[in-house]
């Protein structure tokens, strides 16, 4: 087992298969326990930090699973092993901590979503297996000279065309796992999508971006994940783009407060759009940065800022930065919600808008290629 870890070397990969083949399920959920153990210990060194959403969200992505795509590409993963990678990390996105009983604001088949499908792109671990999986049906479909394959091809196949195959009830457990995702995969194997020239044949990541395909596209992805917004402020932008946002038109139909009336404004019903949008306040704040930012449209509802996105694609620097401070309002708005909700003040307009600047003004600058046009390094410096 230490050997098959320590090295991605295909002879590793040939001896595993045909061990587990010959008997049976050989990688056992006790043996998965060490990748679910390293996961879990990871993020009890993290969960002592204060991180925010957006910055837990990169650590799953860019760290914890990655251990797993690296089991991955060695092992066929058992789904109650993966179904614990999935809790641990969901916990730790939601709470920061592995074990938690905090209700998710969203699920997450969701949140696995790519963000142009409204998710968070982060990788959805037994969609991840699949196409891990998928890399050796490649290599049965397509006819690769090893060992293993012609092993396989004698045992099991005999002569028998691959995609319509179906496994004996005794076959091992491997083999049948194999085949299952032969069958999820044979639409892309048998339409040529991973035959054609520029794919260069199949990979974990082209099988991946196939499966998680055919879903409806959002129109506010270039808003919330815009390269120059915070962070931290993209994912409130996010859940309320997604209206995952607890606001109290949600909170009050689960009845969990007894009335739907904005805190801000106090006469309307709050939804996202009503509290971000088009509240007295909210929109106090707005037009006063939409001034400070040069934005032309009236944002009197999130319509129109929808039109608003789409127009002028050709200014990418300056939209950019508008972007960031629509999103950065979104986020400032939120916290004051959440202060009169829970301490019953709010801040004057003017602080906010001060300090929609200054997040702006710093992330920006932080960030602010070399190559910018003289133009806009001078609209920069007029802000
Ligand atoms: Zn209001």
């Amino acid at each position: 087992m230490t050997a098959l870890t320590s090295a991605l070397d295909y002879a590793s990969i040939s001896k595993y298969f045909i061990a587990s083949f010959t008997r049976g399920h050989l990688l056992t959920t006790i043996y998965c326990s060490i990748l679910v153990d390293k996961i879990t210990a990871r993020l009890r060194c993290w969960s002592s930090r204060a991180l925010s959403y957006a910055a837990r969200c990169i650590l799953i992505n860019s760290v914890l699973l990655s251990l797993h795509s690296y089991w991955a590409n060695i092992f066929i993963i058992p789904k109650n092993v993966l179904m614990e990678i999935t809790v641990v990390c969901r916990n730790y996105l939601w709470d920061g901590k592995p074990i938690s009983t905090r209700t998710p604001m969203v699920s997450w088949e969701a949140i696995c979503k790519p963000k142009c499908y409204g998710g968070l792109g982060i990788k959805d671990c037994y969609m991840w297996n699949i196409a891990a999986v998928g890399k050796y049906v490649w290599n049965i479909a397509s006819k690769t000279d090893s060992l293993w394959l012609k092993w396989v091809s004698h045992v099991y196949l005999q002569g028998k065309d691959f995609w319509s195959y179906k496994p004996h009830k005794t076959a091992s457990w491997t083999w049948k796992q194999i085949c299952e995702v032969k069958d999820k995969l044979k639409g892309g194997y048998t339409g040529d999508i991973w035959s054609a020239r520029a794919l260069k044949g199949y990979s974990m990541g082209s099988g991946y971006t196939w499966l998680s395909q055919n879903q409806n596209k959002v129109i506010w992805q270039k808003w919330a994940w815009n390269r120059l917004n915070v962070p931290k402020h993209g994912f409130i932008c996010w859940l309320a783009m997604s209206k995952r946002l607890r606001t109290k038109d949600r909170l009050y139909t689960y009845k969990i407060c007894k009335d739907d009336t904005c805190p801000l404004c106090g006469q309307y019903c709050e939804t996202a759009d009503h509290l971000f949008f088009s509240c007295v306040y909210s929109l106090l704040c707005l037009e006063k940065i939409k001034y400070w930012i040069s934005i032309g449209c009236k944002a009197s509802g999130v319509n129109k800022i929808y039109r608003w996105l789409d127009k002028d694609q050709g200014i990418k620097f300056k939209k950019g930065v508008q972007i960031a401070t629509i999103t950065a309002a979104v986020y400032q708005i939120w916290l004051q919600r959440n202060s009169a909700v829970w301490n019953l003040q709010v801040q004057q307009p003017d602080l906010i808008v001060q300090r929609i600047k200054a997040d702006v003004l710093c992330r920006v600058k932080q960030l602010v290629p070399m190559k910018i046009s003289n133009s806009d390094r001078a609209w920069l410096a007029s802000l």
